[in-house]
């Protein structure tokens, strides 16, 4: 029995007290929800309480190695924590990051972040209350966010910003594919240079092309529109300094992953070179890798996976961190984060401070059929719900209706696993 039921029981006046008076709940059981409503393996965290009606949910989503997520949650850590009891969650979630010894990899991550938002929904239905006012309230009403423009051609992918703005989005990332090449987020063209099946990229004609469409996006959407671009780590350092500065004319809102988390030193070379703005982090699961390149100034916005960190427990002191060196947030928001995540993100947003902007997914109807409670979008602006905890539900029914091994081809393929880009000389590349 938790606080809603409460007020309807004894009324307002009387349930201080009675939750003071009533025993900690302690974790009866865990499962994991594994769903695909939309093409992209999500995983959640369950845990159930020995209170009546009372459990959480956390994201997990590691999508590329769902499975072995799944299996590090069950195997490893339902074992530890069962019969434990749920309102430490800091100490839960050393017992859980420690038990390993070896820690800081995004399998084990990801599975602590599934337990510890769940614990956090758990705290925030027990006090009848969103996650957010556990964190101290919002600073700011909604989170500004941005939304992705993509296509084969330059004119289709400023169509679809167009589309966009007449939504009331502000701040549009843009990505255009390479004609015979597996360019990021922007349709994969058939190679036929590759000496093997693999998908090809050549960092050259990538670089014009992006060029190219900045150069018509400013002259076509205007100087007010914030715009973003994602390199996803494809270019070699050199060339990668060499892009940020010649992208500096374009006034990015941010220029994304310019760099792999193997070569964030190189980031010193792009900031004494121009003043283009940076974000880094999705990748990023350990600790030294943040801590870097925020005290050393050398990003503007930390776009950390939170599930991919550990959950909202390590997500909320990167943030306070990152306020210290004027570092903003905005955390990793694309289809494989679930709604639970998201809620996460948002939750993050309002009561953080040093909030930049969000990356912003909308749902489709079959996500929506599984997970209600997704934070709204209005006016280019997401709002999480009011409901205690994440104020999300998940209905077990329609997530078992989508099971994992939607995805095309290939990636079913590799259960969820993505394949392999090469240059033409058939170099595998960072993707
Ligand atoms: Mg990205």
């Amino acid at each position: 029995m938790y606080r809603r039921q409460f007020l309807s029981l004894v009324g307002a006046a009387g349930v201080a007290r009675a939750l003071r008076g009533m025993p900690v709940p302690r974790i009866k059981d865990i499962s994991v929800i594994a769903t695909e409503p939309a093409g992209v393996r999500l995983t959640v965290v369950k845990i159930q309480t020995d209170q009546d009606g009372l459990y959480g949910y956390g994201c997990a989503t590691f999508t590329q190695r769902a499975d072995l997520v799944v299996q590090a949650v069950n195997a490893y850590l339902k074992p530890l924590l069962i019969g434990r009891p749920t309102d430490g969650i800091e100490d839960l979630w050393q017992a859980m990051y420690n038990s390993s010894y070896w820690r800081n990899g995004p399998v084990l991550n990801n599975a602590i972040s599934g337990v510890d938002q769940a614990l956090w929904d758990i705290k925030g239905r027990q006090a009848g209350m969103p996650v957010y006012e556990l964190l101290g309230g919002k600073c700011r009403k909604g989170a500004r966010i941005y939304s992705h423009a993509s296509g084969r051609e330059i004119p289709e992918v400023l169509d679809q910003a167009r589309k966009l703005m007449s939504q009331g989005i502000t701040a549009i990332r843009l990505q255009v594919g390479v004609p015979g090449m597996a360019a990021y987020g922007a349709g994969r063209a058939p190679s036929s240079v590759s000496p093997s099946q693999d998908e090809v990229f050549d960092p050259e004609p990538y670089v014009r092309r992006t060029l190219a469409l900045f150069e018509a996006a400013r002259k076509e959407l205007g100087p007010e529109i914030d715009l973003l671009h994602d390199v996803h780590e494809r270019l070699p350092p050199r060339m990668a300094v060499q892009f940020a500065k010649d992208m500096e004319q374009f006034r990015l809102f941010y220029l994304e992953d310019a760099l792999s988390p193997e070569n964030i030193d190189y980031f010193r070379q792009i900031r004494a070179n121009c003043t283009t703005p940076l974000a880094m982090g999705e990748l990023f699961n350990n600790p030294h890798e943040w801590e870097q390149v925020i005290e050393s100034r050398l990003i503007d916005y930390i776009r950390v996976h939170v599930s991919q960190a550990g959950g909202l427990t390590p997500a909320r002191k990167i943030a306070a961190l990152a306020e210290a060196f004027q570092v903003k947030t905005a955390w990793h928001g694309p289809g494989d984060v679930s709604p639970v995540g998201h809620c996460a993100n948002v939750t993050l947003d309002v009561a953080c401070y040093n909030f930049g902007i969000q990356e912003w997914t909308f749902p489709n109807d079959h996500l929506l059929e599984v997970f209600e409670g997704y934070p709204v979008v209005k006016d280019g602006y997401a709002y999480v719900n009011e409901k205690p905890g994440w104020g999300v539900e998940i209905n077990e029914k329609a997530a078992a209706k989508y099971p994992y091994g939607s995805e095309g081809a290939v990636r079913k393929q590799l259960n969820g696993g993505w394949g392999v880009v090469r240059r033409s000389d058939g170099t595998v590349i960072n993707q």
